[in-house]
């Protein structure tokens, strides 16, 4: 490990209350951490300002406690406005960035879209050498290069990051950063030197490590992902859908210990529920990692 990125991180959008799929996600983050020696950092990523709540940020904390998980670091991405900008600096003077004046209707006219139906920017808006300010965005010039890497639990992976997704955004009209590049400057600046989230993510992963190695960072963290708990109909457990809340099932009476018990049973790890402590939920998914 390199004692410059000795954390992992669990990093939840305060865009509504955590649920089921988020305690196994956070379970991967602690099994991973001890298994591989690193430290937990917890990450409030409410970069959607038009989505986060106050009320799901406090709520994160509190429910993650009542859980049972303690972590070492905190931070919280609205309060990264300087560190974002001196990134963007970064990459302005590298002339790896533009300004893009498409409207979200031309956008999905003119450009294809991808597996996970984004879309894959073809860089219309490159050479047109707008200025950046209001209702522009701001896009990353792609290199169009074969990126590989070994995911610590699916295997190696190839992905050209300019054929996947283009030149993606790293700020959006409204002034808003974007996911993509927040995390990445966080993980570099945080220390992040290990990053464990679900597989609907996967496909992120080539666009990081080469905007990861454009701001500066020598050596890309390791990946991992997990896969998502299914809802009775298959389909993955999502906020915006109606998973029940953490927040909500505790309401309702249920303990921690029943909670994480059903969780590992629903992911497979035991073949009954039963109550455990967060402690043998993680020492249960860190046997089961590989
Ligand atoms: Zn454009």
């Amino acid at each position: 490990m390199n004692p410059d990125f000795p954390f992992t991180r669990f990093a939840p959008s305060p865009t509504g209350y955590l649920h089921r799929g988020h305690v196994l996600s956070a379970l991967y983050v602690y099994a991973a951490a001890e298994k591989f020696g690193y430290r937990v950092r917890l990450r409030i990523e409410d970069h959607d300002q038009s989505r986060a709540r106050k009320a799901y940020i406090d709520a994160i904390r509190e429910d993650l406690e009542w859980l049972g998980f303690t972590w070492e670091a905190e931070s919280i991405q609205s309060s990264h406005t300087e560190r974002y900008e001196r990134f963007l600096e970064v990459l302005q003077k590298k002339d790896l960035i533009y300004a893009c004046n498409c409207s979200r209707k031309f956008t999905f006219e003119t450009n294809p879209t991808n597996a996970d139906g984004e879309i894959i920017y073809q860089g219309h808006c490159q050479n047109l050498g707008l200025s950046y300010g209001k209702d522009h965005a701001v896009r990353f010039k792609t290199p169009n290069v074969s990126v590989t890497w070994e995911d610590l639990r699916l295997g190696t992976f190839t992905e050209n990051p300019k054929e996947f997704c283009g030149d993606f955004a790293l700020k959006d009209r409204i002034g808003q950063w974007t996911y993509q590049f927040a995390v990445v400057a966080d993980d570099f600046e945080e220390g992040v030197g290990l990053v464990v989230r679900g597989e609907d993510l996967k496909h992120s992963t080539s666009r990081q490590i080469v905007l990861a190695e454009a701001l500066g960072r020598k050596e890309p963290p390791l990946f991992l992902h997990h896969p998502l708990i299914a809802d009775p109909f298959g389909k993955k457990l999502s906020k915006r859908e109606h998973a029940a809340s953490i927040r909500g099932e505790r309401e309702l009476g249920i303990s921690p210990e029943a909670l994480l018990g059903e969780v590992c049973a629903k992911a497979g790890f035991i073949p009954k529920a039963e109550p455990l402590s967060v402690n043998d939920s993680i020492q249960l998914v860190k046997n089961r990692l590989f």
